[in-house]
């Protein structure tokens, strides 16, 4: 019969109209901003830099390798490079970004720069309330701005940041055992002999 399928659309809709009334798992609209849906865990709009510890400088894991400033297809990001070094989370003298800027009118979300980035030092972040007047300048994000604790991934990713955490982890102890070794060798070889 002609219009079945509307009658029984509007039916769907009266029952779950009268339902909502009753049961608030029929309401499927939230008053934002004071009410939120909870994002899925693998949701992702623009990426940010995780660090670890308190201190953004001291802690930020990229090391400027610009890996992910050459793959990225519309070329958002740009880095400067360090002149000096500084340590990264195992002790290890690396350069760091002087500049790290992402033009986020331009990125994508495509997250390719986390794939490709060797350090762990570069992950989507879910913050989607960035809506600014200006059109260029406000859109582009600094170091300063990209720059969030490894605990805020924690919170936004806790499985992803969890695995990340332990293979970091697994690292640093990998290579503080390779450094006992090679310590007890080189002792080995200047003890003299009996
Ligand atoms: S998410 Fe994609 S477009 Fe955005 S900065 Fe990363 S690589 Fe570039
Ligand atoms: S975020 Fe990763 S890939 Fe990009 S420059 Fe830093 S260390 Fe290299």
């Amino acid at each position: 019969m002609i219009g079945i399928g509307i009658l029984k659309g509007m039916a769907v809709t009266a029952r779950n109209f009268v339902g909502s009334y009753f049961e608030k798992e029929r309401l499927i609209t939230v008053q934002y901003p004071e009410e939120r849906n909870p994002l899925p865990e693998n949701y992702r709009n623009f990426p940010f830099l995780p660090y670890d510890g308190d201190d953004p400088h001291a802690g930020l894991r990229c090391v400027a390798c610009k890996i992910c400033e050459k793959e990225c297809p519309p070329q958002c990001i740009y880095i400067v490079k360090s002149e000096d070094k500084k340590p990264d989370y195992m002790g290890k003298p690396q350069f760091y970004p002087a500049v790290f800027d992402i033009d986020i009118s331009v990125c994508m979300s495509c997250q390719i720069c986390v794939e490709v980035c060797p350090f762990e030092a570069i992950k989507m972040d879910k913050d989607f309330e960035l809506s600014r007047r200006e059109r260029f300048d406000a859109l582009l994000l600094r170091k300063s701005d990209l720059a969030k604790s490894n605990e805020y991934y924690q919170r936004i990713c806790p499985t992803d940041a969890a695995e990340v955490d332990a293979k970091l982890a697994a690292a640093a102890e990998a290579a503080a055992k390779k450094k006992a070794v090679s310590a007890a060798a080189a002792t080995a070889a200047t003890s003299p002999a009996r």
